[in-house]
């Protein structure tokens, strides 16, 4: 659906579209505009729409109020609060309602349920009022620039259902935000002006009123009117207003600062001002005037910042070096303010930095911003700016300060990260210098994804000179949305019902009748009804029989549930037979165990380990079960056993587990978001697995009724698999007591082994390494005592070769490589002509031990040598000094010929030598 066609289908017909009782009653007038042809309304007449109008406000305000970015929330919630709006709290910036967003990117998404492929919205109070946080990563490289762009605002949406009690439609939305700016900020009607636009989204699609003062846009008021395109649209059965504005701009506006990072942080970066030595108020005046020009002028330069800069600075009779010299420190105090807010509310939220999904783009801001530190010689911790902004925000978010230490936490281990690869990235960024190759921006990508390289610490070295416009938004563009998940479909199955879940409605039932709706290419049956569990959130099917025919697999597809049947029969199966089934209870009950010890898991590594643990992935089977978390590092043993011991508590309490099915917002509400531990529910209503005062999630799966019934659960091994997850692999129930059963009769067998019990068996086993140790020590002085005289006998063996040196060669598979080393060592000493070869049989490999006496180095290197029959026994060289050197091998049939051939060999080496001198 085009934008264009759909505005000239809303802007054709203003009146019935776009004005409002407001315009008439203040005597707004359509005007359109010169420039570019946009159709806006205002009391005033103007030759053009206000996108092209300098930021007037700058330093002379047109409210009657100043307010800071937290006093501007309470004025405006109270005006709202006062007509009947409910103020409802922000939901996280992590979006874990929506599998097709990482992050909350605009207040409505709060509403948004997406249920087959369509979006459904769900106003949980009507009319509302909400600040929600957003983070949007596709301007990165313009915050601190524009004075304007964030990685994170605040959206105040002022949302309702039109259509249902309390709502209210355009003309009342409209008057409400006017009465905002004109009663409350003291903001004159002249001043505003309404932009007409259009906005749509996954089906539906609305027009929009945008409202600006002097230049800037404060709010959109959208009117979600229709579902369809626009040839064929319908009127939705429940319009939606949803108006958002920007917080950060209605306090700019009141306060008229250079720019709307110092009204939004206001606090912050003057105390981080204070700490690093910069003053801010010399500098006002400059500032304003700058900013005020460049918003100007940004529209037409958005590609060539550093054009706009050197043409800005000819308009303020400066050179361009001494305005960047200016500028530039103030720029970057709102790119850490804002990279930090970012990452404090993203963290507490609990998403993780990583170099997968949605921590991608933290990690790129929380690394930018320590580069940038570093590059200023700033020396401030991340850590006390977060501090700063939960003091600033404390009245209107106070779950920040909750989160403070696990925050704390990431950001220091992330911190560290990031300085121990700086000494690997120091050396790449100096042999780049010396190659002086000017990477390109997919260059610069590459080195970020592989070895964490910012462009910002490339430029503090001074590989590049500036950071590519662009570099931000092409990687975060490819870490913005999730891949869609594919679902295997055996055939699509139309005209049945959706089949009735017998394991539903009663957990225990393990046979029953049913009716045989369609048997497809007779290998998936379909009945009307079963008890046949289907795979599905990570739980293994059920198998069992139907009619005496094994079932191998039972799958879902949409409301259909298949079983696939062993034997492809024909006969005993036709349409609209009543057959009888049974379901393995085995393995039933052994996958039920371990689903229920997988959530009591999960909650029990978040509270050993912090907030920022939550499911990745799940996959529960007979014999065997796993829980991938969302952890920054390997776990230690005593993270693993701490884990395991408040598991296996919460088994003994034997707490009840209460299945209840709640509507989705209604869950929501009592349970808050952790419910989606396995990912958003498409479905209006939710199934909600209640472990009491222990665990809550959406769960469709099956689960035992107390938690005393799992006996046992017991971890076997974890591993970090990626960056940011940790894996568990556990079993319950009497996989477990099998497991603790063979671990134990394995370490019986080693006990027996030793001649022990199992009792004393670690005793034993030090004592065994203890003489084992001793033995090989006495092995060795004795082999000192004895190679004197074996040093004599090697020299006597030894053959005297064409260039003068006496050659010795030898193999053996029996005494292994300490013995010919100390032998080695003392044969040169004994006659410095010798040349010492002994090839040694270690296990599968032949190890090449080489000595070369003092007179014969003056000719031949031991090190050659040894990686000169390396590679002749099939290896790939060895390493040494010109005295002794080692190497290694497989052919054994080459040792032979090694052996007797030694002394061509020395004649190959030596002339390759010659050669190369
Ligand atoms: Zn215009
Ligand atoms: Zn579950």
């Amino acid at each position: 659906m085009e934008k264009q066609s759909l505005l000239s289908l809303f802007t054709s017909n203003p009146d019935k579209y776009y004005k409002v009782s407001l315009f008439d009653e203040k005597g707004f007038k359509r005007q359109n505009c010169k420039l570019c042809g946009n159709f806006f309304w205002s009391i005033n007449d103007k030759d053009s729409c206000p996108e092209h109008e300098n930021y007037s406000f700058i330093g002379d305000p047109p409210t009657t109020k100043r307010l800071d970015f937290v006093d501007t929330w309470k004025e405006l919630s109270s005006f709202f609060r006062k007509n009947h709006h409910e103020l409802i709290q922000r939901y996280p910036v992590v979006c874990r309602w929506r599998e097709d967003l990482y992050f909350t990117i605009a207040s409505i998404v709060d509403f948004q349920r997406v249920m087959n492929g369509k979006i459904v919205f769900e106003i949980p109070k009507n009319p509302l009022v909400v600040p929600q946080m957003c983070l949007r990563f596709n301007d990165i490289e313009n915050v601190g620039l524009t004075g304007r762009h964030y990685t994170s605002f605040c959206m105040i949406g002022q949302t309702c259902n039109a259509d249902a009690p309390g709502g209210y439609w355009k003309d009342r939305c409209i008057e409400l935000d006017h009465a905002f700016l004109k009663d409350v900020l003291g903001i004159q009607s002249e001043e505003i002006t309404f932009v007409e636009d259009v906005w749509m989204g996954a089906g539906a699609f609305g027009y929009s009123l945008e409202y600006y003062v002097r230049g800037l846009e404060l709010g959109n008021a959208v009117f979600t009117e229709f579902e369809g395109d626009e040839h064929n649209y319908r009127t939705l059965d429940n319009k939606i207003i949803d108006m958002g504005a920007g917080l950060e701009r209605l306090s700019w506006i009141t306060l008229g600062t250079p720019t709307s990072y110092d009204a939004t942080f206001g606090p912050v970066i003057r105390k981080l001002a204070d700490i690093i030595g910069i003053d801010i108020d010399s500098k006002s005046e400059f500032l304003s005037q700058y900013f005020r020009i460049f918003s100007e002028k940004y529209s037409n330069y958005q590609n060539d910042v550093r054009l706009l800069k050197t043409n800005i600075a000819k308009e303020l009779g400066i050179s361009y070096k001494v305005l960047e010299k200016t500028i530039l420190p103030f720029e970057t105090l709102s790119v850490i303010a804002d990279h930090t807010r970012t990452l404090l509310f993203a963290i507490s939220d609990g998403s993780l930095p990583s170099n997968v999904g949605g921590g991608y783009n933290l990690r790129i801001i929380l690394r930018r911003t320590l580069a940038l530190l570093a590059r200023f010689g700033w020396r401030v911790n991340l850590e006390d700016i977060m501090d700063l902004h939960i003091e600033q925000l404390k009245s209107m978010y106070p779950e920040l300060k909750e989160h403070r230490n696990d925050v704390r936490t990431i950001i220091q281990i992330e911190s560290g990260r990031y300085s121990s690869s700086k000494e690997r990235m120091y050396s790449l960024a100096k042999s780049m210098l010396t190659t002086k190759k000017i990477p390109s921006v997919n260059d610069l990508i590459r080195m970020y994804e592989s070895d964490g390289i910012t462009p910002d610490f490339l430029l503090e070295t001074g590989v590049i000179e500036k950071i590519p416009p662009d570099f931000y938004l092409k990687l975060a563009e490819l870490h913005t949305t999730h891949e869609s998940k594919q679902v295997p479909v055996v055939e699509t199955v139309t005209g049945l019902k959706p089949t009735r879940l017998l394991f539903y409605e009663d957990g225990s039932i393990r046979e029953f009748d049913a009716r045989i709706l369609r048997i497809l290419g007779g290998k998936y049956m379909i009945l009307d009804q079963t008890a046949f569990y289907p795979r599905g959130g990570g739980q293994e099917p059920d198998f069992g029989y139907i009619e005496g025919i094994k079932i191998t697999d039972v799958i879902k597809q949409n409301d259909i549930v298949l079983h696939k049947i062993d034997v492809p029969s024909k006969d005993s199966f036709s349409e609209d037979k009543i057959v009888h089934g049974i379901v393995d209870n085995k393995r039933r009950v052994a996958i039920t165990k371990n689903h229920s010890a997988t959530h009591i898991l999960n909650s029990a590594a978040r509270n050993s380990l912090g907030s920022w643990v939550w499911q990745n992935s799940a996959f529960k089977e007979e014999h065997y079960a796993r829980l991938d978390i969302t952890h920054h590092s390997a776990l230690t043993r005593e993270e693993i056993s701490k884990i395991e011991r408040t598991a296996n508590e919460v088994v003994q309490k034997n707490l009840p587990i209460i299945i209840k099915v709640f509507e989705r917002s209604d869950a929501e509400e009592r349970y808050t978001f952790r419910i989606y531990q396995g990912g958003a529910v498409p479905s209006n209503n939710v199934r909600i697995v209640n472990i009491e005062e222990w665990d809550v999630e959406a769960c469709g799966g099956t689960h035992v009724n107390k938690t005393g019934e799992l006996g046992l659960i017991k971890i076997l091994r974890t591993e970090r698999i990626q960056d940011g997850v940790v894996r568990l692999e556990f079993v319950a129930g009497n996989n477990a007591l099998q497991y603790v059963q063979s671990q134990d009769s394995r370490l019986l067998h080693i006990a027996q082994s030793l001649g022990s019990s199992k009792e004393k068996v670690v005793e034993s086993f030090d004592k065994i390494t203890a003489d084992n140790e001793l033995i090989k020590r006495k092995f060795r002085i004795l082999v000192n005592k004895f190679s004197d005289n074996m040093a004599e006998s090697v020299s006597q063996k030894a053959t005297k070769s064409r260039s003068g040196l006496k050659i010795y060669g030898t193999y053996d598979d029996e005494i292994g490589d300490d013995y010919y080393i100390a032998l080695g060592e003392k044969s040169i000493d004994n006659n410095p002509f010798l040349v010492y070869v002994a090839l040694v049989q270690d296990q599968e490999r032949i190890k090449v031990i080489v000595f070369v006496g003092d007179e014969a180095r003056k000719i031949v290197k031991a090190s050659t040598i040894a990686k000169e029959i390396s590679l002749k026994l099939g290896g790939t060289g060895g390493g040494g000094t010109e005295k002794f050197a080692q190497g290694g091998g497989k052919d054994k049939s080459k040792v032979q010929g090694c052996l007797i051939n030694l002394e061509n060999l020395l004649t190959g080496v030596l002339d390759s030598s010659e050669k190369n001198d």
